[in-house]
């Protein structure tokens, strides 16, 4: 049984946006159908919670939209009710970190917010949920490392720039969009961002097909179980790196994409770590391609670990 985190009031009314917000609820919904899954709300992160990991400054900026400019560096407008909804996407997160500890896998129906950074947001990422939930279990002594793998389309800037400090956690980024400046279909052949002792990160050229994405994964995932096998990972299952998404260089199909998220789990439960994963990035259209992607992701942990 895969417990699955999502709350109703984590989607802030920001308007129409490049982030279909409404794809959270119509995975959560279809989510609530299938055997093997168990659908439920997670609390919200506190503030001693987000304390941990962002400054103070950002994090009454978020609550009380001033500055203005601060309130809104993650790039969309900012709300009232935008503190309380964040608060409960990271409760998602932290809730399926929590969960897969005890059950091998957990997924949480949310954003990671990979490009959230101490001191402000970016791209569309306002706390960073998946450092918050790491620092959580931390510090309640439930782990002792843990291990970021990120495979939505950009780079986990956010999370690579929190991690500096944080010598226990390990982030392997697998990217084909740096992120820098978010241009359409950026080609990431002659860039790449610096790696660092606990961060690593392979960005694929344009075109990068379904077996080329399974080479890279194969020869990349055992870096993370170094120097020995971490207690957690955090999963980025983006959506973002299919064919048809308007930021995508990359030739990947729905299919390529379970065929990656079952390769993800499939490797980890062999080496008996346990897996939670977020739904990270998607901006086809209609957003009903999204859903199926993050669906996918659903059915190959069902396949790998079973109803
Ligand atoms: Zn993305």
């Amino acid at each position: 049984m895969i417990e699955a985190f999502h709350h109703p009031g984590q989607a802030a009314s920001i308007g129409d946006h490049t982030m279909p917000m409404e794809k959270f609820q119509l995975v959560a919904d279809r989510v609530a159908g299938l055997d093997g899954v168990r659908l439920l709300r997670p609390e919200p992160v506190t503030r001693t919670d987000l304390l941990r990991v962002h400054t103070d400054n950002y994090i009454r900026a978020i609550e009380t939209g001033k500055p203005r400019p601060l309130a809104e560096s993650q790039k969309f407008p900012w709300v009232p009710g935008l503190y309380e909804s964040v608060r409960l996407t990271n409760g998602a997160v932290a809730a399926a970190a929590s969960s897969a500890l005890s059950h091998g896998i957990a997924a949480a129906v949310a954003s990671g917010f990979h490009h959230s950074c101490a001191e402000h947001g970016e791209g569309f990422c306002t706390f960073n949920g998946l450092v918050v939930a790491l620092e959580k279990l931390y510090r309640a002594g439930a782990l002792r490392t843990a291990a970021v793998l990120d495979l939505d389309l950009h780079y986990g800037n956010g999370t690579a720039q929190l991690i500096q400090d944080r010598p226990w956690i390990r982030q392997l980024s697998v990217y084909g969009n740096d992120y820098w400046n978010n241009v359409c279909f950026r080609d990431v052949t002659e860039k790449k961002h610096p790696d660092g002792p606990n961060h690593l990160s392979v960005a694929l050229p344009a075109g990068t097909d379904g077996p080329q994405l399974l080479e890279v994964l194969e020869q990349n995932l055992p870096w993370l179980l170094q120097p020995r096998p971490p207690d957690l990972v955090l999963f980025q299952a983006g959506a973002d790196p299919l064919r048809d998404d308007p930021y995508s260089p990359l030739n990947l199909g729905a299919a390529d994409l379970e065929a990656r998220d079952r390769h993800v789990f499939s490797f980890f439960r062999r080496h008996g770590v346990p897996v939670a994963w977020t739904l990270a990035g998607g901006y086809t259209r209609p957003v009903e391609k999204v859903v199926a992607v993050h669906l996918g992701t659903f059915r190959a942990a069902l396949d790998v670990h079973g109803r």
